[in-house]
């Protein structure tokens, strides 16, 4: 039976470009970037250019660019590094964040900034909840669970105006988790107007545990790991540099493919969705349109459980989520879909597609029938 893949949005096949490109890095050009002999050297050079082609790609420096084992990592060493500095102030973030924004959040004063019946951050409450104590505001790109892309020029507007009018020193600072964004949109930090960003390579067909955090120039974060200094002193031990330039590979290649990829993928998710409301009575799609991601459609159906849905799915030889599958062995239904409003029944009864690159449209005319089966 060929399997159907619809979890793109936990994990991807490595591009067979990235692996060709990182290959040579764990065999013949296996050497210490911080050697000083000419093999090593070489090794620095590898990694400054791969720095600087991540850099590019977010219209930053490369000095910016500081890479990390994924985007676990960047969050928490956005969130934490920063607050370290600033023990007694605040932190704002979504109720909607992945658990490594969430979690790094919560060892500060930190409050939930809610979110509308779409998902999209409410920027009245926003404004209201910013305070002379605010520090940090952590606003995800695109969520991983129903895919609501949030409006980070407009949070970037709000945070300037509110940098004018305070009354103190304290940084005011905007930070984003665009784990699962390049595919699909651009990431310049410039137009973004965000000072720390988060990304990931295994969502955008690189290795797992490869990412990098962008620390817009002259922000102070504090170190998580410390060590031998390396990555400007903010994430010590040997380099990856493997993992690196397969980071840079699959953004390299992501980006030439993203507007195609868009439209192709937004055609099929708009297939699936059109199939769900004519064949699926049971199904409702959470979120709107026009403000998802086109690779994520959240569908609860009402009255079946998601997880033996999933089961059942499976047996079919199609794979998709019951949410995030970031949360391993968690009991508690998703808090982004109780923070959108969904009852708990609501929530355990709901499953995550999501749409990639070797997805076609017969996967999707494969899929419905048998969603349509399974829930009638
Ligand atoms: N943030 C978001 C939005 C994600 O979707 C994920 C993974 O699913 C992560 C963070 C964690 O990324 P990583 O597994 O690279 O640590």
């Amino acid at each position: 039976m060929k399997k159907i893949y619809l979890d793109y949005a936990a994990a991807t096949a490595v591009d067979p470009a990235v692996l060709k490109t990182i290959q040579p890095y764990f065999s013949l050009r296996y050497y210490n970037p911080s050697a000083i002999y000419l093999a090593g050297r070489e090794a620095r050079s590898a990694l400054q250019k791969t720095r600087a082609s991540v850099a590019r790609n977010l219209s930053a420096k490369p000095a910016e660019v500081i890479f990390t084992a994924g985007a676990t990592e960047a969050n928490n060493l956005a969130i934490q590094g920063l607050m370290k500095n600033y023990p007694d102030a605040e932190v704002l973030v979504s109720a909607i964040e992945h658990e490594s924004v969430l979690a790094p959040a919560g060892l500060f004063k930190s409050k939930k900034i809610p979110v509308s019946r779409q998902g999209l951050v409410d920027l009245t409450a926003l404004q209201k909840m910013i305070s002379d104590r605010t520090v940090l505001v952590s606003v995800m790109m695109v969520n991983n669970e129903i895919g609501t892309v949030q409006p980070l020029v407009d949070i970037a507007k709000i945070l300037n105006k509110s940098r004018k009018s305070r009354k103190t020193k304290l940084p005011l600072l905007f930070h984003t988790d665009a784990a699962q964004a390049p595919n699909y949109f651009d990431l310049s930090v410039g137009r973004l107007g965000v000072d720390l960003l988060s990304l990931n390579a295994g969502k955008i067909y690189g290795p797992k545990q490869s990412g990098a955090l962008y620390v817009k120039a002259a922000v102070n974060l504090r170190p998580l790991i410390l060590g031998g200094g390396q990555e400007s002193g903010l994430r010590s031990g040997t380099e990856n540099l493997a993992a690196a330039v397969g980071l840079a590979k699959a953004l390299e290649i992501t980006a030439k493919r993203r507007s195609s990829e868009f439209r192709r993928v937004q055609r099929l998710r708009d297939a699936f969705v059109r199939g769900l409301q004519s064949s699926v009575p049971a199904a409702s799609v959470n979120g709107s349109l026009r403000h998802l991601a086109p690779h994520i459609v959240s569908a609860t159906f009402e009255g079946f459980d998601n997880e033996r849905l999933m089961m059942e799915l499976d047996e079919h030889g199609i794979q998709v989520a019951t949410g995030s599958a970031c949360s391993v062995g968690s009991d508690e239904p998703s808090h982004v879909l109780t923070a959108i409003g969904l009852t708990e029944a609501q929530a355990r009864s709901t499953l995550r597609f999501s749409f990639g690159r070797h997805t076609t449209l017969r996967d999707i005319m494969q899929t419905l029938p048998i969603l349509s089966r399974l829930t009638s």
